[in-house]
């Protein structure tokens, strides 16, 4: 499938210098965000909706995106049978590698001691909301109303629906074929309008960058400098290790090539700390950039967008030490398997928008008896690490999805070279 629309030329160095720039302008402002001018003007006028119009077109794409591309995607699989197995290996492989993303965190949290000595304050009150229960969060995935779900952008459920709509096209002889061609259509008008949006990407980037340095300022890391660093080092030992490893030794492909073709999704992710937002971009990158057939990646993406999130795991590993060490309490190897297996839950449970993994994060330390006004504790960096570890979270995303196209014969080795010819 050919993208005639392409990617403005030097979109990572303008998005990298969006990034700086915003980050300086965001470091000024934040020494005169008390000036009601600054907040009324500039934090909430111009910065703020700037941003919004970004984060907004993007998200504008989601929906139409992931159903025609997985309608196409389920349509055009040349055997149908091949989804089941395509599927449980996708979803092993998600589930294994946020295991491991949490055992890292809690390994390298109890070596490292973040929260040792760790000075408690009154001041730390933090009302959790309810995590959903997770029978309602299995059950959310079946939709009653496929219109309902494509509205309120129910991820899941437009993935059941898109699935099995393509799979009926797939069967439905000339008529599905009429019908398909007409989504094949669709789908190129769509991923068009993903690379128009791509053009705007440095001034959004730089809008909410600088309103998140304004905001928050440099120096809210200081006091929590150890637990901010330790979430950080994990969140790149995961990367290089697992996703290296898999990439290297289980795809058998270069894991720099797979970095230099994804490297724009992650400052995506990083800027707009929403995996979901990104998820257009991050789609259109894996098929022709990493050279995954649209049938694999088109479910294997939204999919992963939705239930695999690595980076958010490893915050909650990490988080759930910290707590338990600033507040005196010891975790027993049994309790530290529970959050293994909980926080792999949390993450399945995790919307992808920011700042919802620390939400989840009541759910771990509620199941091994932690405070959770602990959370109060660590919510002031939360926002810049929520950015980190949402590009954390759709790079492990593509890295399953490259390993799994790979494997099933879906994988296109000159995309993935380069190759401008294909
Ligand atoms: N912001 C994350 C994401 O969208 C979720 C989270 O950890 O809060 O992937």
């Amino acid at each position: 499938m050919s993208i005639k629309a392409k990617k403005p030329r030097g979109l990572t160095a303008k998005i990298l210098m969006a990034m700086a720039l915003g980050l300086s302008v965001g470091v000024v402002f934040n020494q005169l965000n008390t000036l009601s001018w600054v907040q009324d003007y500039i934090l909430n006028g111009l910065l703020y909706v700037g941003g919004q119009i970004f984060i907004s077109s993007l998200k504008l794409m989601v929906v139409p995106l992931v159903f025609v591309s997985l309608v196409c995607g389920t349509a055009s699989l040349d055997d149908i049978s091949k989804l089941g197995r395509v599927g449980g290996k996708t979803l092993a492989i998600y589930l294994a590698t946020t295991a491991i993303a949490i055992s890292l965190a809690l390994i390298v949290a109890a070596i490292i001691q973040p929260g040792s000595g760790f000075n408690l304050t009154a001041e730390a009150t933090f009302q959790a909301k309810e995590a959903p229960p997770l029978v309602e969060t299995f059950l959310d995935i079946f939709p009653s109303n496929p219109f309902q779900a494509l509205a309120e952008a129910k991820m899941l459920q437009i993935i059941v629906f898109a699935g099995f709509f393509g799979i009926a096209l797939a069967f439905s002889g000339a008529h599905g074929k009429r019908v398909l061609n007409i989504f094949n259509d669709l789908n190129e008008v769509i991923m068009k309008m993903v690379m128009l949006i791509m053009h705007i990407a440095p001034y959004g980037v730089f809008c909410l960058i600088a309103k998140v340095f304004a905001e928050q300022g440099i120096l809210a890391i200081l006091p929590l400098g150890k637990y901010f660093f330790v979430v950080l080092l994990v969140l790149v030992v995961h990367v290089v290790l697992t996703y290296g490893g898999l990439i290297k030794y289980m795809a058998r492909l270069s894991p720099m090539e797979f970095l230099r073709n994804f490297k724009d999704v992650p400052i995506f992710a990083f800027s707009t700390a929403s995996s979901g937002a990104t998820l257009p971009v991050t789609l259109e990158a894996v098929e022709h950039k990493l050279g995954v057939d649209n049938s694999i990646a088109s479910f294997t993406i939204p999919l992963g967008a939705t239930i695999n999130m690595d980076g958010t795991a490893i915050m909650q590993g990490v988080a759930t030490l910290f707590i338990a060490q600033a507040y005196g309490q010891d975790l027993s190897l049994m309790s530290m398997l529970t959050v293994v297996v909980t926080a792999t839950l949390a993450s399945v449970g995790t919307a992808a928008v920011p700042g919802v993994g620390l939400i989840t994060l009541a759910m771990v330390l509620r199941q091994v008896n932690l405070p959770v006004e602990g959370i109060g504790l660590i919510i002031g960096v939360d926002r810049l690490l929520d950015m980190a570890r949402t590009a954390v979270n759709v790079t492990g995303d593509a890295a399953v999805t490259l390993y799994v196209a790979k494997s099933e014969g879906y994988f296109n080795q000159k995309i993935f070279d380069g190759d401008q010819s294909t």
